[in-house]
């Protein structure tokens, strides 16, 4: 399989675990993956499709001004979520946006992430919340907005709206949107509950962020090997 094969199948697996994982939002959300050795273009899920539809055909080429320059379907008009957080983060190689809910939901109450379980103490350094506005982010310079807040981090709370994760490749940044979901979900139980107790100390979040984090290869392969189980 070539390359850019390869790229186009996590991208595909990507949308399909999102989707399984309750982060699909009708047609809404998307994955981006940058070119191999092409700082300046991206492969992007097509609009008009869920996140499960994406096919190597109906895949998308954008260059890094956010313009559609490969590819029958529509593009998102969200794009420059992602050409900007990639013309600014050289380092980031995938980009995930999605709505998803129990993250929405969580970013309402204005609250930080707190180390209730793994997924928690990943994020104890604290999550940056995108608050400039809760409308889609439909121009270049809300685009470069979203970076500004994303700054160095790999994962962005968009207040009222999404969560955006990073990562050097789609299965990081997929794994990651995860991690986030579940982690704002178990703080939202938590919540109703009258908040948390008793949270992860400080030593052993880093301990166990250290730990599961570089896993995540792992981790998007059992996912996938699911998702095609539960499709037969
Ligand atoms: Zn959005």
């Amino acid at each position: 399989m070539s390359t850019i094969d390869a790229l186009k199948d996590s991208l595909i697996n990507a949308g399909r675990i999102l989707a399984r994982e309750g982060q699909g939002d009708l047609i809404f959300g998307h994955v981006t993956a940058r070119l191999p050795g092409d700082d300046e273009h991206f492969l992007m899920k097509p609009h008009n499709f869920g996140l499960e539809e994406i096919t190597p055909d109906n895949l998308i080429t954008v260059n890094i001004e956010g313009e559609k320059v490969a590819g029958a379907s529509a593009r998102h008009i969200e794009v420059f979520i992602h050409s900007e957080i990639l013309r600014v983060r050289r380092d980031v190689g995938a980009v995930v946006h999605t709505h998803a809910p129990y993250a929405v939901a969580f970013s309402a109450l204005g609250r930080e992430i707190q180390g209730i379980g793994h997924e928690g103490a990943m994020f104890h350094a604290g999550i940056p919340v995108f608050t400039e506005t809760a409308d889609l982010i439909v121009d270049q310079a809300r685009g470069k907005a979203v970076a500004r807040s994303l700054a160095d981090s790999n994962v962005l709370i968009m207040r009222n709206h999404g969560i955006v994760t990073t990562g050097r490749t789609i299965e990081e940044a997929t794994v990651l949107a995860l991690y986030l979901e579940r982690a704002c979900r178990a703080q939202l139980l938590l919540e109703g509950c009258g908040g948390a107790i008793h949270v992860c100390s400080h030593d052993d979040a880093v301990a166990k962020a250290g730990r599961i984090l570089p896993q995540s290869p792992r981790v998007f392969d059992y996912l996938v090997r699911r998702v095609s189980s539960e499709s037969r």
